[in-house]
């Protein structure tokens, strides 16, 4: 499938068998929240898609998610509180069991918050919105002098808080740092085990990835930028407005882009989301960097083995702005359905990619590319350009670096690239790559060879047959090149050899 499909594992789908099951349905990533869960939870889950990858012999990748700076309510008597429209509500830092009697004063109701600088960051006037949105407060003063110091706030929207639910202040200008010290934890345990990709939620700048990228470094996961051993990509999550005020820096600094449609629908606007989606994504195509849409899919299928039209819809249409890949959060996280729900997404993808073709059979290259590869960058737009006007059914490359197969994907050719290579690591980070069929073989003795046993893979497998044109990418001599710089065009099965570029 040429749009790939994240899920996220949770209690519905971290046994080996759902695992097995998605990967079947169509999964290529798996996201690991580090929001829900403990250390034993995620290596269980880790070493559970590992070895259904080892078993079905595909190559899959694992996502880690950083929490960032969530700012999120304290403690709530069991069974939760109501707060009542116009009601009033006193938010400290000073720990407090909201809704026990001693936790209302004058009138208050009193909520406690982790968050250190909350009283002096906050202003009068702006939102403070709870559980994703659903309440929604506005602050009246902030008692900075008081003891203990407190916000005190209107209630908008009432409505029933639990524990340790969200805090969105999408007009505060907030001080947190971009990774908390359990960030750091996070980023150290996905280094120790091989985590293929970091997701980093909250961010503002690209300084907050620059900062990521530095531990990293320091944890040896990025070495020279290379993609040579460690290196764990970083893929920033887009749901802050301040973070749609830096886009492009953004989109520059990281290695792909998330955009979170959930916190972002809650910091901005619901109606801001599609607009903001297709920017991002346009910008995302500008800059060759990988994009995933993510949130609410097919959010009712939770709930229900068939989705709604519109979440159908909007599946369909993520991939008509530009997806590299969709991702499902809740569906197989907690819902009842985890597998339905991948297949659905697999058929919708299907068909969006199918009509693609149609209509954009090759479409534009990006326009900013890093030159400090130029030659395999120039090399893949070059590959677009031939697959275009033979009209080839696929491409087919050797690599030992994947970076030569990222620059093929992104020129979105509406065709897959099968690309094979003895390099696990960089295999599983073609996961998250627009078309590319990553696969395990080990270095062929010479290229004649390749091509006869790709071809045979290919045309076993479907996805070509006798006579087709395929375009060759590969690097000669193939038993020692490291980087792309030859492109082989032929029809399957043509005894004569084929050309060379
Ligand atoms: C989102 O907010 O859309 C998102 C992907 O982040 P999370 O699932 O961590 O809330």
């Amino acid at each position: 499938m040429l749009t790939k499909v994240i899920a996220t594992l949770g209690p519905a789908s971290g046994d080996a068998e759902t695992i097995g099951r998605m990967i079947d349905a169509g999964v290529r990533v798996f996201r690991i929240n580090f929001s829900h869960g403990s250390f034993d939870d995620y290596q269980r889950l880790l070493e559970n898609v590992r070895d259904v990858s080892e078993q079905c012999n595909r190559p899959i990748a694992v996502l880690g998610d950083l929490c960032g700076p969530k700012i999120r309510v304290g403690t709530v008597i069991n069974g939760g509180i109501e707060l009542p429209a116009t009601g009033a509500v006193r938010i400290q830092t000073q720990p407090v069991i909201a809704g026990e009697p001693g936790a209302i004063t004058d009138g208050h109701i009193t909520i406690s918050c982790g968050y250190e600088p909350l009283v002096d960051e906050v202003e009068p006037g702006e939102p403070v919105l709870l559980d994703d949105g659903q309440i929604e407060l506005r602050c009246e003063s902030a008692e900075r002098e008081a003891d203990p110091p407190h916000l005190v706030c209107r209630v908008v929207h009432g409505g029933l808080l639990t524990s340790r639910k969200g805090i969105n202040l999408p007009q505060t200008r907030l001080s947190a740092p971009a990774l908390t010290d359990y960030d750091r934890q996070c980023v150290e345990f996905a280094a120790d085990h091989d985590f293929d990709f970091l997701a980093l939620s909250f961010v503002r700048r690209a300084a907050d990835v620059a900062e990521l990228k530095d531990l990293m470094r320091e944890l040896d996961c990025r070495p020279g930028e290379d993609r040579s051993g460690r290196f764990l990509p970083v893929i920033a999550k887009i749901e802050k407005p301040q973070a749609l005020d830096e886009i492009e820096s953004i989109v520059d600094e990281a290695d792909g882009i998330m955009v979170a449609r959930g916190d972002l629908a809650v910091e901005m606007s619901y109606e801001a989301v599609p607009v903001a989606q297709k920017r991002i994504i346009r910008l995302c195509h500008d800059y060759g960097k990988p994009v995933v849409v993510a949130t609410q899919m097919l959010q009712s299928m939770i709930e229900s083995p068939t989705p709604t039209r519109a979440e159908v819809s909007d599946a369909a249409n993520a991939i008509f702005d530009g997806a590299d890949a969709v991702m499902l959060s809740g569906e197989t996280a907690v819902g009842r359905w985890p597998v339905e729900a991948v297949m659905m997404l697999r058929r919708v993808a299907g068909r969006a990619n199918a009509y693609l073709r149609t209509v954009a059979p090759c479409n534009e290259p990006p326009r900013h590319v890093p030159d400090s590869r130029f030659h395999s960058e120039a090399l893949a737009r070059g590959v677009g350009t031939i697959v275009h006007a033979m009209d080839a059914a696929m491409v087919i490359a050797w690599f030992a670096d994947d970076g030569s197969v990222a620059y093929l994907s992104r020129n979105r050719m509406t065709r897959p690239i099968l690309a094979f290579s003895d390099n696990e690591r960089a295999l599983r980070r073609l996961c998250l790559s627009h078309g590319v069929i990553p696969r395990t073989m080990g270095r062929p003795a010479s290229t004649s060879e390749f091509i006869s046993d790709a071809e045979r893979y290919a045309q076993t497998h479907g996805w070509a047959e006798q006579g087709d044109p395929l375009v060759f990418v590969l690097g000669e001599p193939i038993t020692s090149a490291d980087a792309i710089n030859n492109i082989v065009t032929r029809r399957l099965g043509d005894s004569s050899g084929g050309y060379d570029f």
